[in-house]
């Protein structure tokens, strides 16, 4: 016999499943809402953790999406610090890391991702981080502050923290594959642009070099050394090298995954497994705006993929079909806003200038807009969104 039943189990603390409980209330549901979560925290924004709250210009509870009593004024039960270790799909049972045993109607997965890991010679050194929690973000913020900190990775873990810790006087320098920062999701005249940006504030960039090893002394990383033997000194090194979905519960409970690793889900976002669904960085859809699945790792997607999450248990059946919009901030030097992803495009269209730090990039792929990026112009995102859903040729002249 399960120890309890509950109409909604939201399992992961995490913003997917914040914003599904508040959209389920919202929508009229009238049963039990479990949100089951391991951290330490209530449901919190993670992008500051590279951003202000790793500045320390944020606060812990500033960080928090909600503050506990929006939980209990909605009847909203909120578990930290417990795991969900094992889901039984047939019985519809689910067992806590506290012995409880959890029988619930509809169930949904949003266990977020993992960081991926670098497994070189030197790994476990000590001064060597990764980031993806508020504690990872304290401990970098004690290691790396005021002293030479190599970033690996040009995206926007490694770029952003790289602009943060400048701020709290670090020597930073990031070391990565691509030739330019950002310049895999966004081209090199973008990525360029926020290179320059980076360089400004003192920043160093090494450009198409492949980590090989890290050397240290006394346990602690001293060097990080590069494959065509660049060796950097390093007091402190946080690595951003992307995410993995968080499957571990979903393989165990038999659910189908992607080819992306993420557990698949079709365009409602529902799981191999009737009434149970998924949503975030865990969750690979059928997206009906692109006409292909996806996995993607924004805050707008594991926010609104919550919400879709929460329309259809609801009886709405609503496909996700919202634009993925990303945004990064590089401390308050400058930030971008993007909607996409594109996987491919063979043109790039320009409006602004680079050199006022105030431009758009119109990404084609034959005469259909797949992607833009924008700095300072968010008022271009609207029409383009309506491009992208619409498929239509593009004139380049309206653009
Ligand atoms: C440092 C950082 C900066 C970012 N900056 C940006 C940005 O500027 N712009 C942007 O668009 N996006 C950004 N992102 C991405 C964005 O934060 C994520 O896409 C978003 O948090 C995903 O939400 P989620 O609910 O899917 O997963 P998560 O927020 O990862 O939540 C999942 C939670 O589930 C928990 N969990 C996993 N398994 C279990 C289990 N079995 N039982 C109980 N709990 C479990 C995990 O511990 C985690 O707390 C950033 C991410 C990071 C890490």
């Amino acid at each position: 016999m399960p120890d309890r039943h509950v109409d909604y189990l939201l399992v992961g603390g995490g913003l997917a499943a914040s914003s599904c409980a508040g959209a389920l209330r919202d929508g009229g549901a009238d049963g039990e809402i479990l949100i089951v979560g391991r951290e330490l925290d209530l449901p919190y924004d993670r992008t500051p953790c590279s951003k202000g709250y790793l500045t320390g210009k944020r606060t812990r509870e500033e960080v928090l999406l909600h503050p506990a009593d929006w939980y209990s004024d909605r009847g909203i039960e909120a578990l930290t610090r417990t795991s969900v270790m094992k889901l039984d799909p047939s019985e519809r049972r689910a067992t806590l890391s506290n012995k409880q045993q959890v029988s619930f109607r509809h169930a949904m997965l949003a266990t977020g991702a993992n960081v991926r890991r670098l497994n070189v010679e030197g790994s476990e050194l000590d001064g060597i981080h990764y980031l993806r929690t508020l504690g990872n973000s304290d401990a970098i913020r004690e290691d790396a502050s005021g002293r030479r900190v190599v970033l690996i990775g040009g995206s926007y873990i490694g770029t952003e923290v790289a602009a943060s810790l400048t701020e709290l006087g670090a020597q930073c320098t990031i070391l990565m594959l691509e030739p330019v920062v950002h310049s895999r999701g966004f081209g090199e005249q973008a990525g360029r642009f926020f290179q320059s940006v980076l360089e400004d504030h003192g920043i160093v960039v090494h450009g198409g070099e492949e980590l090989d090893r890290f050397e240290g002394a006394d346990g602690r990383v001293t060097h990080v050394v590069a494959k065509s033997g660049l060796r950097l000194a390093a007091d402190a090194v946080v690595i951003g090298a992307g995410a993995v979905p968080d499957v571990m519960l979903a393989r165990g409970a038999g659910l189908t995954l992607g080819d992306s690793g993420g557990i698949k889900v079709d365009s409602r976002l529902r799981t191999s497994v009737p009434e149970i669904y998924a949503a975030g960085d865990v969750a690979q859809y059928d997206s009906v705006v692109h006409g292909r699945s996806l996995r993607i790792e924004h805050w707008d997607v594991a926010h609104n993929q919550g919400r879709t999450v929460a329309a259809n248990l609801l009886g709405k059946d609503r496909p996700h079909d919202v634009v993925p919009y990303f945004f990064s901030d590089l401390s308050d030097w400058t930030s971008l806003e993007y909607l996409g992803p594109a996987q491919e495009w063979d043109r790039e269209v320009v409006r602004g200038s680079f050199d006022e730090g105030a431009f758009t990039v119109y990404y084609l792929s034959g005469e259909r807009l797949v992607a833009t990026l924008t700095v300072g112009r968010s008022e271009d995102l609207m029409a383009a969104r309506e491009l992208i859903v619409s498929g239509e040729t593009v004139d380049l002249s309206a653009l």
